[in-house]
């Protein structure tokens, strides 16, 4: 792992950012507290001290606001793109959609884009209601990052050569695509949540 440098903001030393494949959008450091201290308004303001809620608050915010916007966003762009690469790009003289081997990626592609939106508005309106559970949650999470990296991969191959090149949208789709599986709860943490909602009601 490479450092570029090294600062100090407020009473956190922060190094970053660290090569990695996600390339864009975020930077990722490593930092260590040194002396923290906390005010009686800060934890009144801004709720510390009561974690429990804060991370549920957290996996609520990662599934309405950033698994719409980077998950199904990102398997919209993917489809468009491949839609429109695969009804253009003549190979044996004919358009590579019309091959079966592409085209059924493509259904694939569709149906999952639409699975996960569904999810992710089952959980936003039950969230409305009040009534959203850590299995709504972790279901959407899971579904939707998985999907996302199939339909990158996919637009991968339809592309050909030509999705490996930076010099068009899919290679870096692809590489930003990866980390949705880790972050905001892992696949395997989001399938114990579901495994363990499905377990519970039979447990002695
Ligand atoms: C680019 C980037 C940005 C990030 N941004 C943020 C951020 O803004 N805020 C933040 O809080 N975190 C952030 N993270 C951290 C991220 O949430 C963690 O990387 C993630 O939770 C996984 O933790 P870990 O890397 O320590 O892996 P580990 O916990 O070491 O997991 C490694 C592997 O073991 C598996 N594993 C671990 N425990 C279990 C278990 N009990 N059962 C089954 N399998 C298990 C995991 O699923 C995974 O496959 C970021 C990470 C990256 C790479």
């Amino acid at each position: 792992m490479s450092c570029h440098f090294s600062k100090k903001v407020g009473c956190v030393d922060v190094d970053f950012p660290f090569a990695k494949i996600h390339r864009t959008a975020v930077e990722t450091a490593d930092f260590r507290l040194q002396l923290f201290n906390v005010g009686k308004a800060l934890f009144r303001t801004h709720h510390i001290g009561t974690g429990g809620n804060l991370f549920k608050q957290r996996i609520v915010n990662a599934v309405l606001n950033e698994q719409p916007r980077s998950g199904c966003g990102k398997m919209e762009r993917l489809l468009d793109l491949s839609s429109q690469w695969a009804a253009t790009r003549v190979q044996f003289g004919q358009a590579i959609g019309k091959f079966q081997g592409t085209s059924f990626k493509l259904a694939d592609m569709a149906t999952e884009r639409r699975a996960a939106d569904l999810l992710v508005r089952a959980a936003c309106q039950k969230a409305d209601e009040g009534t959203m559970t850590a299995n709504d949650a972790a279901m959407a999470k899971l579904f939707g990052s998985e999907a996302l990296g199939r339909a990158a991969d996919n637009s991968v191959q339809i592309f050909g050569g030509m999705g490996l090149m930076e010099d068009l949208p899919i290679e870096r789709l692809w590489r930003e695509a990866r980390i949705e599986r880790i972050w905001d709860g892992t696949s395997e943490i989001q399938r114990h949540i579901i495994a363990r909602s499905q377990l519970r009601p039979y447990e002695t």
